[in-house]
This record gives C-alpha cells, structure tokens and sequence, in this order.
C-alpha cells in the first residue's frame, strides 16, 4: 500500500513538510528500543460533506496520557495537534482518512531521559467499512504483554511487537485475525482491537486492567447505553466465548466488525440479527453525523 506519493505532505514539529523529503534522525531512542508513543485516529466526510476527525480530543488526550506514562516530554497541547491535523487532512485533500501522529525521543543510544521529543502528523486515505465481511479469528499462541512490565494502557510502539506476531501467526495459519489472552488466560483482545460477544441478549467485554482501552470501546458502551443494550465488563474465558451466540471486534481502524468463528467454531447467531450488527450501525451513523443531519 502507498502511504504517500510526491505530493503528500506532513506535520513535524510545527513545520508543514513533504512526506517524501521529510528527514528524522536515525540515532533515535525510539527507532532502536521501540520507546515511542502514537494515535490511530480516523476522520470521516459527515453526512453533511464536512470533514470530522472523530474523537479528536479522547485520542489526543490519550496521546498525552501515553507520553506521560512513558516519561516523554510532550510539547503541544490537544488543540494545538488537532488544528495542525486539520490543515494536514486539507492539504493533503483528504475527507476518509487514517490520521497518525506519533511522538518520538531524539538521538540517544542509552535508556536515560530525554529532555526533548520530536512530533509528526502522518495522513493517509482509508473508507469507511459499511460491509458484511465477518473474521475468522483464532485463539493466539502470544498472549498479551503483562502489565507489570508494560503501561498496557499506553499506546506504545514496543507494544505492537506482540501484535505484529499475533497478527503474523494468526494469517500464516489462514485467519484473518488473532485474539490475545492476558497473563491468566482470560480474553483479552485482538492485535488492534477491543472484543465484545453477545450471549443471551447481553453484551460482555473484557474489563480494564489487561488490554488498551479502546476509544471505539468507550463509543461501543456509550451506544448500549442510549440503546438499552445490556452490557458487562468482566473476566471471560475462551469456553464462555465459545459458547457465545455472535461476537465482534471494534477499533478505530476496524470500526465494527462481526466474526464468523472462533478456532473454527462458527457463532450461530446470523450476523444481520446481532447486537453487534445494530451497533456497526449506530456506529456508522455516529463517525458520520448522520443523525445530526437529519436533526
Ligand atoms: N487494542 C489494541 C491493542 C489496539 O491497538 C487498539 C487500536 N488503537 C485498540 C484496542 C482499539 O483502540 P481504539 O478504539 O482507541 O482505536
């Protein structure tokens, strides 16, 4: 995939520059050890025509959390990155978009601090998914980092070594993605992505404490409140996903997305009748501002 041609420009540091003449400095800390911080954050043409980065704020406050639970200087305030991703989306033209800013330490070959930290705002096109397509997903060998060697709930590129493999496993063995366990074998989530599973009319999902919070999870939550969809957070076991009627992965770059099966169990539950289903759309209508349209 091109992630930039010659026209494509980026955010650094303050400076609008071309992705193709963009430098940075190979001695970095980051780019050695994998101690940088990041966002995936998506921007959507509403139903109105407009462009709207979706959750600016939850993702950019997030960034902030993950530099600070790295001990990275963070140098510019949520709405300081998030005017600069504007003006980036514009002038690369973009309305459907994949946004990624990432926060990185300068040169530095030891583990020490760094009094300074360097930031970009990368762009790229990604449409939204409205489909049918459902995963076939397999029970991970990897199972997630523990969080007593991690900040888990940071955002950190070292951490997606773990997803890298998970990922990598998973579609040599004809997946199409992973589900992690954490340290106790209990489900945790995908390689990029929270779960939850209906069973009975119900909702579950994996509490806090062993995965990455998700801002679709949160959005995910949100929409069974307004539609008085049950929904618990707890420990569950593979058996008990198993057993479930239909389940769903959801992230910023996944949206909402059904599976097929589980290690080959297939969920009984046609997707269309789904819990899951009606919030693929909800969800839709929400990055959209469908109903804000109509209104
Ligand atoms: N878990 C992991 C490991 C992820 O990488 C992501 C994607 N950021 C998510 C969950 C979903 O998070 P969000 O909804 O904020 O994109």
């Amino acid at each position: 995939m091109a992630y930039y041609n010659e026209h494509t420009v980026l955010w650094q540091d303050g400076n609008i520059v071309k992705a193709s003449e963009a430098k940075t400095d190979l001695y970095s800390q980051s780019l050695h050890y994998g101690y940088a911080v990041f966002e995936g954050i998506r921007s959507y043409r509403t139903a109105a025509g407009a462009t709207r980065i979706f959750k600016a704020v939850e993702h950019y406050d997030r960034l902030c959390r993950s530099a600070e639970a790295l001990n990275m200087p963070y140098k510019y305030d949520t709405d300081t990155l998030i005017k600069a991703t504007y003006e980036v989306l514009k002038l690369n033209n973009l309305q459907d978009a994949y946004i990624r800013p990432v926060v990185y330490a300068p040169a530095n070959m030891s583990f020490n601090l760094n009094t300074t930290s360097y930031t970009i705002i990368q762009t790229w096109e990604m449409a939204p998914f409205f489909g049918e397509r459902l995963l076939k997903v397999m029970t991970s060998s990897f199972q997630r980092p523990n969080p007593k060697a991690f900040h888990i709930e940071a955002k950190a590129s070292g951490h997606y070594v773990n997803s890298i493999l998970a990922s990598q496993e998973a579609k040599a063995k004809g997946f199409d993605e992973a589900l992690l366990t954490d340290i106790h074998g209990f489900i945790a989530e995908g390689t990029g992505a929270n779960i939850f599973f209906e069973k009975d009319g119900a909702l579950f999902t994996p509490a806090k404490g062993n995965i990455l919070p998700g801002i679709t999870r949160a959005t995910v939550l949100e929409i069974c409140n307004e539609l008085n969809i049950p929904v618990e957070e707890g420990q569950y076991t593979i058996q008990q996903l198993k057993a479930a009627d239909a389940a769903f992965f959801c992230g910023t770059a996944a949206e909402v997305i059904g599976w097929e099966s589980i290690d080959n169990t297939k969920f009984p539950a046609p997707w269309k009748e789904t819990l899951g289903k009606k919030i693929q759309q909800a969800y839709m209508d929400k990055v959209t501002e469908k109903q804000l349209a109509l209104a």
